[in-house]
């Protein structure tokens, strides 16, 4: 074993054929977005013509030199490789393609969804400063502001997420720093008037940050008013259920220093492995989603007209109460939505039609190949709004890639068995 070549016409990391060739280098513009999907994030000539950007495992990172070192330290925020931890090629392959899906300029890839809401959080928010959450927020996020962010000194308000401007002013605090978002909210579905409460959260000099989740690229963060948007790439992104990411996106060069430097200081991390398999599903996204979403309204309308029904949760459709504000905001949707049976059954009838389904599995998570069904009845933590929000037995349903036909004919096995 000799020395490790230090040729910097060879080994230098910036050289420019290190960099992935993604939607930011100029291959894409515009093309729709199952193209730029297929084509984003691809090395080009460097990788021996192979298709895909391999995995790049790695800690250490070779400088040619000393003073090459300082110099690339202190672009350690930049697509530059200094250590692992700062990223690598399939890192930053992603990155490119999650903020071409979002519209934004950069984005942070976590080692999970939930890490990628906690971030922006304690990237923005100190001591002694306040926070506005909806009260539809999902679970965990409410957790970590009742535990950790409380514990650090960090006060958060819950408040209604169909709140107007008028609202929201009222609620703002001179030390409010953050108004978290999330649009549909987790199990209810209420969508927000993101623009609206952008504004007033912006003249106030708070930040706006956004669980995107359920939007994917059907909602774009940036031209909203969102200073942060947040994804879960286990999703539909990953779309197998094999893999846990989730990514922190922004728009402008001051949001991403403050979110990237509050992950190098907690030390955020995530596998180029899964990175690599986020990828991949990448490229079938756009037409997963489609047919998903497409096949999710199909179900949502069959239940609908089903009698033990009282009413589907689902934005995309007229009976939905902010429909007006999905027309307005969002091109599209994906196959997550929400079945309210009739009152006159209880949890247990509704749970054992659940247990008898065939084609759904019971489990959490959501955006993978297989359709799902979750009782959420329980399940739903209000502190602002009337926690009668759910005026029966409920259950989340995620509609996968089987045939409608099937998934429509076990439902319907299922319903018959229920008592009229
Ligand atoms: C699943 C989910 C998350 C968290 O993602 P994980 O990768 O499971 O941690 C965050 N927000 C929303 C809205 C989700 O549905």
């Amino acid at each position: 074993m000799g020395q490790p070549p230090r040729n910097p016409e060879a080994e230098h990391p910036l050289m420019p054929d290190d960099v992935p060739h993604g939607p930011k280098h100029g291959t894409n513009t515009g093309h729709g977005f199952a193209t730029r999907m297929a084509h984003g994030g691809r090395p080009g000539v460097r990788e021996h013509g192979f298709v895909n950007t391999p995995v790049h495992r790695g800690s250490t990172v070779l400088y040619p030199s000393c003073e090459a070192r300082g110099a690339l330290n202190a672009r350690s925020l930049e697509q530059v490789m200094t250590y692992g931890t700062a990223g690598g090629p399939t890192h930053f392959a992603l990155e490119n393609m999650v903020a071409e899906i979002e519209g934004g300029t950069r984005a942070l890839i976590t080692g999970t969804g939930l890490a990628a809401c906690t971030l922006p959080l304690m990237a923005y928010l100190s001591a002694g400063e306040h926070c506005l959450i909806p009260d539809s927020v999902y679970g965990p996020t409410r957790r970590v502001a009742e535990g950790m962010l409380k514990r650090f000194g960090i006060e958060t308000s819950y408040y209604d997420p169909t709140i107007d401007a008028a609202g929201l002013q009222a609620l703002l605090r001179p030390n409010t720093k953050v108004l978290y978002t999330e649009s549909p909210g987790s199990h209810t579905f209420e969508l927000q008037d993101i623009p609206a409460l952008a504004e007033v959260a912006h003249a106030h000099g708070a930040k706006v940050l956004m669980d995107n989740t359920w939007g994917i690229h059907h909602f774009q963060p940036f031209t909203k008013g969102v200073d942060v948007s947040i994804q879960a790439l286990t999703k539909y992104v990953g779309g197998h259920s094999d893999v846990l990411l989730g990514s922190v996106t922004v728009a402008s060069e001051e949001d991403w220093v403050r979110v990237a430097s509050a992950a190098r200081e907690i030390g955020h991390y995530a596998s180029p492995d899964d990175c690599w398999l986020a990828l991949r599903g990448l490229r079938s996204m756009p037409m997963r989603l489609k047919h998903q979403y497409e096949a999710g309204l199909a179900v949502a309308r069959w239940f609908e007209g089903r009698p033990e029904v009282l009413r589907v949760i689902h934005p995309a459709l007229p009976s939905h109460p902010q429909h007006a504000l999905f027309k307005r905001d969002f091109t599209g949707g994906c196959s997550l939505f929400g079945v309210v049976f009739q009152p006159r059954y209880d949890v247990k009838q509704i749970n054992a039609v659940v247990d008898g389904l065939k084609l759904f599995g019971i489990g959490a998570s959501w955006g993978g190949y297989e359709s799902l069904a979750l009782p959420t009845t329980q399940y739903i933590t209000r502190t602002a709004t009337d926690a009668g929000v759910l005026q029966g037995p409920t259950v989340r349903f995620h509609i996968g890639l089987e045939e409608t036909a099937d998934l429509i004919a076990d439902l319907e096995a299922g319903l018959d068995g229920l008592p009229r």
